[in-house]
């Protein structure tokens, strides 16, 4: 597998099928449960313009499922081309599809 192709699994999901979401993936810093969430990049992203730059916002609020109820608040900047080029997050860690923590 090459560098780039892992490149677009992290931010797309593995599949390539779904070619409008980008799938979150985030850890809880309180119980530790893995969860995903889906953002539709057609849906979910509101446009935002700095003079000639366009780019796209979105934030999610993701909960696991078990007594947890801890909020994990995400925050992703996306470019004119809807690349993911900037994410925040409160309440949880970015993982990748195995639970791992992100080197970065
Ligand atoms: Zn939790």
């Amino acid at each position: 597998m090459s560098f780039f192709k892992k490149l677009t699994d992290l931010f797309s999901g593995s599949g390539g099928v779904d070619r409008d979401a980008c799938w979150i993936t985030a850890r809880c810093n309180r119980c530790g449960e893995v969860v995903r969430t889906r953002v539709s990049l057609s849906n979910d992203l509101s446009v935002e313009y700095d003079g000639d730059e366009v780019s796209y916002f979105c934030r999610k609020v993701m909960m696991g499922e078990g007594r947890c109820f801890q909020r994990i608040e995400v925050e992703l900047t996306f470019d004119a081309n809807r690349r993911l080029v900037n994410r925040e997050i409160s309440g949880g860690q970015f993982v990748d599809e195995q639970g791992k923590v992100f080197a970065d």
